[in-house]
Parts: C-alpha cells; sequence; structure tokens
C-alpha cells in the first residue's frame, strides 16, 4: 500500500522527534543489530581488531596503561575487542611478548577487569599469535625450514615432539586466558605467520601426516581448535583469522579455504574471521591506496560456505562504509582496528549521531604500524592520545588564558582544537583562504584522499570547541601590540627549499607547490628533483592515468593483478597487473646512493615504490646537479655526464621552518611557543607536527 500524503509529512516529523540514538539505531540498523554467539551476545557488529601496542610485552605498568585504553573504548559500548597479538610460547615471539605461565595471569586480569568493569557488556578476546618464521627468537620454527621473503631467519625443522609441543602450547595458552577472564581467544592463522606455513606448499615440504595432502596441511589449525575447545568449555569464544586470500602466487585456492572454513567450523571454532594476504605478498592491503572494503566481497563467498559468524575487515573506517558491508550482507561483523586508535570515542560518536567529529583513520600507517615493525610503542598520527591514555589528557584549565595561534595547517589546527577544548579562549589566523596547510595538497595526492577526512574532522571540532578562525589574514607581530594574548603560537608551517643550480630561475623550474595547483600546466617530460616523501608523492600525481585504484575496487583490482571474482589460487596466480605506463616521461632524482624511497614508512614505502616503477618512473640515485638550460638539465651520474630534456623541472628538495613571524617579534608581551614546521622542518611530517601541538596544547 502507497503511503498516504498525510504519513508522508507526518513521518520525518515523527523521526525527527525520536532520539538521536533511536534514531541512529535506525540509520545504522545493521551496525546496532546484536549478534548471538553461543551462550554471549555481542551487543553490535562493530568490532574492535587486533592492533599490536607495543605494551604487550611490558610488565604491570604497561598492562595498566593497555587496560586504560581498551577501558575508555569499551566505555563507548563496543561488543567486542581483540588485544595485540601474544605468543603462546618462546619460539613464537615476535617482540616477546609471550602469555605461558601462570604467574603471568594478573596483568592480563589487569586488562580485562579493566574492560569488562568500564562495560560489563563489552567481551575480550585476547590473539594468540604465534610468528613461525617471522619469530625474533633463533628457535623459530615453522612447518619447515623455509625463510620468509621479510624474515631475518630460516626457521628451524621440526620433530612431530617439537611441533605437538606447539600445539600443546596454544591450548595451555587458551587456558591461561580463560583463567585470565577473557571471554574467548582469536587464533591467528594467517599472514605467514605459524600456522599458515601449514597450508601452502611453498613452505609446508613435510612429509608426514601434517604435510602433503591438504586434509594433512590443515590437521594442525584444527587439532588446535579442538583441544582447545575440549579443554576451556563450550562457553569460551574461539575466533580463527583464516587466510582467505594469501595473495600468494600457487596460494591456496578457493576450494581449499572453503575446506579450512568448515573444518574449522566442525572442529569447535565460534566465529571466522577473514584475513587477507601474508605479510611477504606484493599488494598493498591495508595502505591509504586501497579503496575503503575492497575485500568484503571475498568475506562474502565464504559467508555462504560457513555457518558460523564471519568478521571482515581491511580499510573499513566510517560508520557508513560498515552500515553498508553489513546490508549488503559481505559479513556478519565488522572488524575496525587502526580507526579504533584515531579515535576511541569513534562508536559514541557513531550512536549519537555525530559522525562529522570522527577523527577518522587515513590508512597511513605512521604511527601504528611503522612503530610496530620499528619495535616502538605505537600511537596514531591523528591522535597522539592513542596508547597514552595514561599519560597525555586534555583537562579542563584552571587558568583561562588568550590565546592566538598562527598558521591552521596541521600543528595549528591540533593545538587550537585541544586548548579551545580545554577552555582556552582561542583565536586562529590563517593567511590563505582554508584551513589545512600542506593537507590540503596531500589531499589531491592520489591515493591520499582520506585527508579529506582530517580536515572535515579539524573543520567540525574547531567550530564546536568555540576557536575563532579570521581566513585571509596575514599578521605580523606589531599587529597584536596591545592586544590582550596571554601566549602566542607559531605554526607557520614551512616553506619549499630552493634550489642552488646554476640555472635554477629558468622558466621551467617551478615549486611543487605551483606544481601541484597547476597540474594541468606540467608538460609531458618532467624531471622531479629531490625523492623524499614528496617528490614520491608528485610523480604519483604526474603520472596518475585515467583509472582511479585508490577508489575503485575494479581498477585496484588491475593494478595490482589481483581476481577478486575467479579467486584463483591465492587471488594472484597468472593475472598479471595491468598497471599503465605513465603518460608523461618522468626522472624522479636524487643525490644520495641509497635506493630511493628507502626512507619512507616501513609498511608503506614499498607500496609507493613498486606504484612508481610499474608506471615507468626512472627513478636514478648519485645524482650531481650541473646546470638548468631552458629545456632540461645537465646531470651526472657515476662521473657519466647527462642531458635531461624536459618540459618542467619540480623541486620538491624539501622544506625551511617559516619563522618571519617569529623572527621579528622583538620585545613582545606574549610568550611565543613554535611548534610544527616553523620549530622544526628537518624530519618533519604530520605526526611530529600533531603530536608536538597537542602536547604543548594539553599543559598551556
Ligand atoms: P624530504 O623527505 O626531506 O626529501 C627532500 C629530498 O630533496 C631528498 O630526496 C633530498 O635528497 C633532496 N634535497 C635536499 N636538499 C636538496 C637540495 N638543496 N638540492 C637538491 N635536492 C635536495 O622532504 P619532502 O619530500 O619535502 O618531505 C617533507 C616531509 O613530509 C618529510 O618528512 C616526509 O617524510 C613527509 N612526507 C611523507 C610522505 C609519506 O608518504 N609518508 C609523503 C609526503 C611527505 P638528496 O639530498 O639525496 O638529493
Ligand atoms: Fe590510522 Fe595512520 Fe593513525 Fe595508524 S597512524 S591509526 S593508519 S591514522
Amino acid at each position: 500500500m502507497e503511503a498516504g500524503p498525510l504519513v508522508n509529512i507526518m513521518l520525518p516529523l515523527v523521526n525527527s522527534f525520536k532520539k538521536v540514538e533511536d534514531r541512529m539505531k535506525d540509520k545504522y540498523r545493521h551496525i546496532f543489530e546484536p549478534l548471538v554467539v553461543g551462550n554471549h551476545v555481542i551487543k553490535n557488529r562493530i568490532i574492535m581488531g587486533s592492533m599490536h601496542t607495543g605494551l604487550e610485552e611490558g610488565g604491570q605498568e604497561d598492562f595498566s596503561r593497555m587496560g586504560t585504553y581498551f577501558a575508555e573504548r569499551a566505555s563507548t559500548g563496543i561488543g567486542l575487542i581483540i588485544t595485540g597479538g601474544i605468543s603462546p610460547n618462546e619460539e613464537g615471539a615476535l617482540d616477546g611478548a609471550i602469555f605461558n605461565k601462570e604467574n603471568q595471569v594478573p596483568r592480563h586480569k589487569i586488562v580485562t577487569d579493566a574492560v569488562h568493569n568500564a562495560n560489563e557488556d563489552t567481551k575480550i578476546c585476547m590473539q594468540i599469535l604465534h610468528s613461525g618464521p617471522l619469530a625474533t627468537s633463533e628457535e623459530l620454527v615453522a612447518a619447515s625450514p623455509v625463510r620468509s621473503r621479510i624474515g631475518r631467519l630460516v626457521p628451524n625443522e621440526m620433530s612431530l615432539k617439537v611441533l605437538r609441543k606447539q600445539i600443546d602450547d596454544f591450548i595451555r595458552c587458551a587456558e591461561l586466558c580463560k583463567k585470565a577472564n577473557y571471554d574467548g581467544v582469536e587464533i591467528i592463522g594467517s599472514a605467514g605467520y605459524f600456522i599458515s606455513t601449514f597450508f601452502v606448499n611453498k613452505t609446508n615440504l613435510r612429509t608426514d601426516e601434517y604435510g602433503g595432502s591438504f586434509s594433512n596441511k590443515i590437521r594442525i589449525a584444527t587439532e588446535i581448535v579442538k583441544g582447545i575447545r575440549e579443554s576451556v568449555g563450550e562457553d569460551f569464544l574461539i575466533i580463527f583469522r583464516i587466510p582467505a586470500m594469501d595473495m600468494l602466487e600457487g596460494g591456496m585456492s578457493w576450494d581449499e579455504i572453503c575446506t579450512l572454513g568448515r573444518a574449522l567450523e566442525n572442529a569447535g571454532v565460534s566465529i571466522v574471521s577473514t584475513h587477507f594476504s601474508w605479510h611477504e605478498s606484493p599488494v598493498p592491503t591495508i595502505a591509504t591506496m586501497v579503496p575503503r572494503a575492497a575485500f568484503t566481497s571475498v568475506t562474502k563467498r565464504l559467508k555462504k560456505v560457513v555457518n558460523v559468524p564471519v568478521i571482515t575487515s581491511n580499510r573499513i573506517n566510517m560508520p557508513d562504509v560498515a552500515e553498508s558491508v553489513l546490508a549488503n550482507g559481505d559479513a556478519d561483523l565488522v572488524s575496525m582496528a587502526r580507526p579504533f586508535l584515531a579515535d576511541g570515542k569513534i562508536f559514541e560518536k557513531i550512536k549519537k549521531g555525530r559522525e562529522d567529529e570522527i577523527n577518522t583513520c587515513i590508512a597511513c600507517n605512521q604511527a601504528c604500524l611503522d612503530h610496530a615493525f620499528d619495535k616502538k610503542e605505537i600511537s596514531c598520527l591523528v591522535n597522539p592520545r592513542a596508547c597514552n591514555e595514561t599519560n597525555l589528557n586534555y583537562l579542563p584549565t584552571t587558568t583561562k588564558k588568550t590565546i592566538a595561534v598562527i598558521g591552521a595547517g596541521p600543528a595549528g589546527l591540533a593545538f587550537s582544537e585541544i586548548a579551545a577544548l580545554r577552555g582556552h579562549n582561542v583565536e586562529l589566523f590563517e593567511a590563505s583562504d582554508q584551513i589545512g596547510g600542506q593537507f590540503n595538497l596531500a589531499k589531491q595526492i592520489p591515493g591520499k584522499e582520506e585527508f579529506h577526512e582530517t580536515i572535515r574532522y579539524f573543520s567540525t571540532m574547531i567550530k564546536k570547541n568555540g576557536v575563532k578562525v579570521y581566513l585571509n589574514k596575514k599578521v605580523q607581530p606589531i599587529d597584536f601590540i596591545g592586544k590582550k594574548y596571554d601566549d602566542v603560537i607559531v605554526s607557520t608551517g614551512v616553506y619549499p627549499r630552493s634550489l642552488d643550480i646554476p640555472g635554477s630561475d629558468e622558466k621551467i623550474v617551478i615549486s611543487y607547490i605551483d606544481a601541484i595547483k597547476n597540474i594541468d600546466k606540467i608538460g609531458k617530460k618532467v624531471v622531479l628533483i629531490g625523492a623524499g616523501g614528496i617528490g614520491f608523492d608528485m610523480a604519483e600525481l604526474l603520472s596518475h592515468g585515467k583509472k582511479n585504484p585508490s577508489t575503485n575496487i575494479d581498477d585496484f583490482a588491475e593494478q595490482w593483478g589481483i581476481d577478486f571474482t575467479n579467486h584463483p589460487r591465492g587471488g594472484v596466480t597468472g593475472i598479471t597487473s595491468k598497471a599503465s605506463k605513465s603518460e608523461r616521461e618522468i626522472y624522479l632524482l636524487q643525490r644520495k646512493v641509497t635506493p630511493l624511497g628507502i626512507a619512507l614508512g616501513k609498511t608503506t614505502g614499498w607500496t609507493h615504490r613498486l606504484s612508481l616503477r610499474k608506471k615507468e618512473i626512472k627513478m636514478l640515485k648519485g645524482v650531481t646537479y650541473k646546470k638548468i638550460v631552458k629545456n632540461g638539465i645537465y646531470v651526472s651520474i657515476n662521473d657519466q655526464e647527462q642531458f635531461l630534456e624536459c618540459d618542467n623541472i619540480i623541486v620538491c628538495a624539501g622544506q625551511e621552518p617559516a619563522r618571519s613571524f617569529y623572527n621579528s617579534a622583538n620585545n613582545v608581551e606574549f610568550r611565543m611557543h613554535l611548534v610544527g614546521g616553523a620549530f622544526e622542518a628537518r624530519e618533519l611530517d604530520a605526526k611530529v607536527a600533531i603530536k608536538q601541538a597537542s602536547e604543548l596544547a594539553a599543559v598551556i
């Protein structure tokens, strides 16, 4: 029956009277639907996925910090949290985080108590991570002594006795987890870690009952699950991360993945979690250049094969994406790991209809995974409070000040948002017509579209917190004489370094800022001087074709050589990447003799390098710049002179601090603080700028 005119008028009216939380329950109907798993009720469908924090290997104090970190997130009402990975034994340890002794139970109870006290409905499972060939211990073991492409050591060969010890250690670890009041465990059986080395020919050369046929290859997984289930009983959650597309040439076939899923179900898992790619596979799966929710179609196929609930993940960072994945029937649960670092209150904001206030994960990996791989404590580029909940707090000020902030780039914005939140009067002056600073350039780079979200976040928060913003206002210290400011924050950023090469004033030489702003006017042959983050970004922008691999899943599959539909072995076997060669001829140059892009992020640098190689960008190192002329540049490489003819030379040679305000402020009455690039341009990035500004705003 069609709705009558009265209904059409009344319905929006009725909706507007509904409490906001009820409206959100309608809008995100699938997210807020509880899920019954055995005797457990998971209150909603977004879970906080596993993310190594660097605190797992610590003692009492680190576990207290971890407890506070998780409790903050639990208090927002999320249904399920999975901890960072912890090994069941010495052999599998990655960073020294092991849970194999009774006397370690109390420190884990700090975490489980913190979570359950914050919200009795939130479940917490510990991830059991046996790293196999990626372990750092000399005692490392794997299915066979085959070194991982990214591993440091060749794993030791395992006798049957040693293999069975590994199984027992998993079971023992799960028993200890139960004693520590975890609601369950997640076993990682993917990514190239211990269990997954049994599943594929490449790493399983065994001739006993754990190698050979596929049923033998998955025996270890089912024995671990069966053993845990028998030991911990029916009420304990067992989640198993399955390699749903391992991205290995000759990797697992789709039939094998289905067989594994069914076997795990029969063995007693409560939930199957789909994981994509081994760490050693040359396909990006979580970097910012991966389209949002790119892999959920694979989960959807597996969901049809097993009867237990299925989790999906990867590049799902906002509630509308999660809702559409669930509504589309792709998965029963959506795992978001990094988004809970970027914003500990993300779930509360979803519940309360404050999506504009979500500090979105931009998938940069710069403060989370890059730190984890560098053995540093992790945090988040856009939220330096992540994992610092006990030592970085934005408490109301007891001494209200009036503060001027000069420059609305990342540092100025972070400072303004937090200082105003704490109760200070903050006035923000920006010389250009928009806030965002260098983020406005970054967001134009293909694969960095997420920076739009960061600007949206800051724009919402400075307004909400009452920051007065003055755009198109280039201020000088003289403008502040006789004004009421207690403190002035100089976040004036950086300016591009100019070249000291003869001929640098030729018309073909332009800065990267002008190049980004006038990209359509750049010619067909281009030389980029400087191969840091910005040189790489410029090369990506200039070589971008008609396809959009960072936002379109089909284009992404084509660029990286993945077949999501037919799913050949590993999802990649026999598929050649159809990345197209750049239409522009581009030279990316540096003076250093080290490989280009070596200083880019540990977990993402290889994707940038590979992307440019696929587009046939000419990357040259050890270059000496001789002279620029009106149609090119003379260089020498290995004492060989060359002339690179080109239409444009784009300078990406780093930055200098922009300090003209600071340097001209003599005898002023206010206190000045330099932050971000204006403080130090060397090794500056948004992570450093936001962290420094946030820490200052927390104490001023
Ligand atoms: P950068 O990383 O310092 O790179 C500057 C480049 O210019 C280097 O390749 C350097 O190599 C060259 N150079 C320096 N002085 C030069 C001179 N006088 N003449 C010619 N070449 C010179 O700076 P950036 O690329 O501007 O990046 C700025 C910051 O933003 C960096 O911290 C970067 O990490 C960050 N960022 C990061 C990303 C990312 O993807 N993570 C992206 C963009 C920006 P040689 O000295 O060997 O020639
Ligand atoms: Fe996301 Fe980057 Fe923060 Fe990691 S550091 S959580 S990738 S925004």
